[in-house]
């Protein structure tokens, strides 16, 4: 009864795209070891207001610290690395990354004052780790950063492939090509599970190489006569060095633009990349040259507010501006979700009368993940007993088990967050369990949950506004006129005449309570907040966030 059981539950990134963070197990009832693969953030959307992070809620894998062995990371993008420094604490385990991944990770901690360098476990490419009875070889992939790696996690009971974000790029520009020879050798052996991104699985074909997107923007540019502003993520150090290829081969220098541009340009020259290149140019300095003379690579690829495009194109940048004749590239993907805002930027570019070229025009951009056919390939060489998707939502999950049934798979099977899944002993893998899991938000500095009552109350002031009532009482218990103010109501002509009324209202509602029994306090409270709220609702049509204050003289 007491045999080893090998465990596989994912907190975060299955049934979502983003926030990645999976645990593995292994051992029986009385001595179970774990590990933590990636620990990523997703970024929250205007339903929730003031809140930049989400990311997977760690509690489950806080209750089993003591048996935690230490966290791994695949690669250093944002959904596989960005909770690290907000988890950590509660575990305090070792970490082990590739030295790229390390660098962003040791920014993370310095940035919260916390000195990592002694858990920092460094793993050469290629390198093993042996952590309890988890022995975890780093296999190189392609991706759309640097260093991305998958785990080959072997146990005692047997082996599991956990891809982590990959597609095949034939000529990846910076690093090496994806290890097909290991991969290959692993599949001659019996692999267990394959734990594979999903992320592309809709679209045909593959995904492309980072070499056929420079050979593009190389066309492109040359033929342009004024100023380049170029954006793409920061973290496709590839598409950086691109940049500065065509920059030298068409005459021009570079300039960065935005901090997170200059902190992976950094950490990749630490790391021993982009040493054949020549330095940029300050944007300050930048300003100097003739605008035909100039690339500027920005930040802010996704329109967000603070990023470097969306400032220059406001004409808010204090060292960057774009006017008639220059031409914006976006060489990157539009987000779902991210169209609105995109567009709106789009828009004011055309406006301009700048040229606007992006992925909908041009060929500027190929995906990090894998399309049909690279995921053949990796099936093909990995050779799995069975297939569980991940970094997918759900339809994407779905269809990834109909493309493994078609590969001739064994066994698939389509999980969601908190599922525990025995992954051996057993004919397949089988969900046995449903662990606690759920998501944190990080609301300011402090990581609250998903239901806590500071959101929900700032969901509420943002939507209906605010009115705040306080009652002043003698000390017989007479009822002063009372203080009434309200933010975010719409009130045109009625303002004046919904305070007589609510006044009113209070006098009324007040006369029913015996004033000087404080017991009444808390009813007269809840009596004098419905009535109000459903007077301004009556007037309004808004139901505001109400405080109503009892102040006795
Ligand atoms: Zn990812
Ligand atoms: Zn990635």
């Amino acid at each position: 009864m007491n045999k080893n059981e090998l465990i596989f539950c994912p907190l975060g990134g299955s049934g979502e795209i983003g926030g990645n963070m999976n645990l593995y197990a292994y051992g029986n009832e009385s001595n179970q070891k774990w590990i933590i693969v990636d620990t990523g953030v997703s970024f929250a959307d205007d339903s929730i207001p003031g809140v930049d992070l989400i990311y997977p809620d760690p509690g489950y894998i806080i209750d089993k610290k003591d048996d935690l062995l230490g966290i791994v990371l695949t690669h250093a993008h944002e959904d596989h690395i960005g909770a690290i420094s907000h988890i950590w604490p509660d575990l305090k385990c070792n970490i082990y990354a590739t030295p790229f991944t390390a660098v962003l990770i040791k920014e993370k901690f310095k940035e919260k004052k916390i000195d990592i360098t002694s858990k920092i476990k460094i793993v050469k490419l290629n390198g093993t780790v042996k952590l309890g009875p988890f022995e975890i070889e780093f296999v190189n992939l392609t991706h759309s950063i640097l260093e991305p790696n998958g785990l080959c996690i072997k146990t005692p009971s047997g082996t599991i492939l956990h891809t982590g974000d990959w597609k095949v790029d034939p000529n990846p520009l910076i690093g090496d090509k994806i290890n097909e020879k290991k991969l290959r050798e692993i599949g001659k052996g019996k692999v267990l599970a394959m734990i594979c991104d999903s992320t592309n699985i809709f679209y045909p074909g593959r995904a492309g190489s980072e070499a056929d997107v420079r050979d593009s923007l190389l066309k492109i540019m040359s033929l342009k006569a004024k100023r380049i502003v170029l954006t793409s993520f920061a973290s496709n150090v590839a598409r950086m060095e691109s940049v500065f290829y065509c920059a030298d081969k068409i005459g021009r220098h570079v300039s960065l633009v935005g901090r997170s541009m200059n902190r992976i340009f950094k950490a990749a020259r630490q790391c021993g990349y982009l040493k054949n290149i020549k330095d940029p140019l300050d944007p300050r300095d930048a300003k100097k040259i003739p605008r035909e003379k100039i690339i500027y690579l920005c930040t802010g690829s996704q329109g967000e507010p603070m990023g470097a495009m969306k400032r220059i194109i406001k004409d808010i940048h204090p060292d960057v501006y774009i006017e008639k004749g220059d031409t914006v590239i976006f060489s990157s993907k539009i987000i779902p979700g991210n169209e609105k805002k995109l567009y709106s930027l789009h828009n004011d570019i055309v406006k301009k009368g700048v040229e606007l070229i992006t992925e909908e025009t041009d060929f500027v951009h190929v995906s990090g993940h894998p399309n049909r056919e690279d995921l053949k390939d990796m099936y093909n060489w990995v050779k799995p007993d069975s297939i569980i998707p991940v970094h997918g939502e759900h339809r994407h999950m779905n269809e990834h088990i109909k493309f493994a049934k078609e590969m001739q798979v064994p066994h698939a099977l389509r999980i969601e967050d908190g599922d525990v899944v025995k992954i051996f002993p057993g004919e397949h893998p089988k969900i046995i369990d449903k662990a606690p899991s759920g998501r944190m938000y990080l609301d300011g500095n402090v990581a609250v949950g998903e239901n806590s009552q500071s959101i929900k109350e700032r969901r509420s002031l943002s939507l209906n506004g605010y009115l705040e009532i306080t009652l002043i009482l003698n000390n017989s218990g007479k009822l002063n006129k009372p203080v009434i103010s309200y933010r975010g109501i719409p009130e045109n002509s009625l303002g004046e005449k919904i305070i007589f009324e609510m006044e009113d209202e209070i006098f009324n509602t007040c006369r029913t309570f015996s004033m000087k029994n404080k017991n009444q306090e808390k009813n007269l409270i809840e009596t004098v907040k419905q009535n109000c709220r459903k007077l301004i609702k009556d007037k309004t049509g808004k139901k505001p966030f109400t405080n109503i204050n009892i102040a006795r003289l």
